[in-house]
């Protein structure tokens, strides 16, 4: 269902995600097969209209978080691998396999549970094994002294007999970092991840689908590929990586102004009195708010892209509503867009400004907000979460 409302909107171009995908897979490789990240609502862009682009233009794997947002994806028409990269209790193995989920395992004990819920269904589920080769987060132990037990371990998981280890993957924490520290940490993360196969391999197990490239190794390593690149951030065509390989931002965030009006020197706007004008000036009220997404740390701190020009936030961000400065902007009026982020205002500004990460940005644009999507050019779906 969707609005005619015009207030606040994401503009979601899936001709740039196309594009992304084709100059990402051109860089791979056609031997190399592609994961599209989609976790999180893919972003925050739309999780199924992400994965029907990618399953449309080929790729081969997806990967989500949680075990609703991969149904969420198998309900609506998405038949391609899904890897379920975050934790799912044992007594949902049952709707894993139902739905040709594959599972990440990350530790031993994990795939003992996995593997008693599959015998009792006397069915196999199909697990990607996860090595935390430097991430400190999920996976099995195998660094410097836990070396030899975490290869036994591995090999007695991959063993058990309702579990088909497809996969084994790593995470890489520093690929997206500069500097020669980050390099030796990233290569050394590689290494370890390399060196538990080839101990796997010589016990006689062989993973058909090795991975571990996120988008800054997709970027920065090209020797990390392997048998499948796994990025996010790049294929929305956010960070310095994507600026670098020349691909393109997929959200913008578009609001309009609701009201302008005239105040003297020395008024205060908003809350808290953090912004006093200092001459007359010309104040815009926009219906954007940190409801929204727009992070209230951006108060006095960001602007928004009008037809003239950035103008800058004046004053606290509240729930629903900014104000911006429109002084010496005459031709912006009542009813015009305004650009949060976009064509021409770039998301990693915006990223700078609220001293986080595009990441967070896109993952914050809220359920209030209508996506709007396109493709050849032309809107051809919009929704709105909030009448779902
Ligand atoms: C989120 C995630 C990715 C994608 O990361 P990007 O930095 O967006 O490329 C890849 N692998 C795992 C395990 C993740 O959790």
């Amino acid at each position: 269902m969707y609005t005619d409302l015009k207030r606040t909107w994401a503009e979601i171009n899936l001709d740039n995600l196309e594009y992304n995908y084709r100059r990402l897979r051109e860089r791979i490789g056609d031997s190399c097969r592609f994961l599209g990240v989609v976790k999180a609502d893919a972003y925050g862009h739309g999780a199924v209209q992400v994965a029907s682009v990618l399953q449309q233009l080929g790729a081969d794997y997806l990967a989500v978080s949680s075990l609703d947002e991969a149904r969420e994806l198998r309900t609506t028409g998405i038949t391609m691998p899904i890897l379920l990269l975050g934790h799912t209790p044992a007594d949902q193995v049952g709707h894993l396999i139902e739905n040709y989920i594959t599972q990440a395992v990350s530790c031993e004990s994990k795939a003992l549970e996995y593997e008693a819920e599959a015998a009792k269904l006397g069915q196999k589920l199909r697990v990607h094994i996860k090595l935390d080769t430097g991430m400190s987060r999920l996976g099995f132990l195998c660094a410097d002294g836990h070396f030899a037990g975490g290869v036994e371990a591995v090999c007695r998981s991959v063993n058990l007999p309702h579990l088909d280890a497809e996969g084994v993957f790593t995470h890489f924490a520093l690929s997206d970092c500069a500097g020669e520290e980050a390099r030796q940490y990233t290569i050394k993360q590689f290494e370890l991840f390399m060196k538990v196969i080839r101990a796997v391999e010589e016990k006689g197990f062989a993973f058909r689908i090795r991975h571990c490239a996120n988008t800054g190794a997709v970027a920065n390593y090209p020797e990390t590929w392997l048998d499948m690149v796994r990025p996010g951030l790049l294929l929305y065509g956010y960070g310095p990586e994507a600026a670098a390989l020349g691909l393109k931002p997929v959200m913008q965030l578009k609001t309009v102004i609701s009201t302008i009006k005239v105040y003297d020197e020395g008024t205060y706007i908003s809350y808290g009195g953090t912004w006093k004008t200092t001459e007359r000036t010309r104040i815009g009220v926009l219906p954007i708010g940190y409801e929204d997404g727009l992070f209230r740390c951006l108060s006095n701190r960001y602007s928004m892209l009008t037809t003239e020009g950035t103008a800058p936030i004046r004053g606290r961000i509240c729930m629903d509503m900014c104000m911006i400065d429109l002084s010496g902007k005459p031709g912006v009026d009542v009813g015009d867009e305004v650009i949060v982020f976009g064509e021409g205002h770039p998301l990693d500004d915006m990223a700078d400004a609220a001293d986080t990460i595009p990441y967070e940005l896109t993952c914050a644009v809220s359920k209030r907000v209508p996506r709007v999507f396109y493709r050849n050019g032309r809107v051809c779906e919009q929704e709105l979460r909030i009448l779902r």
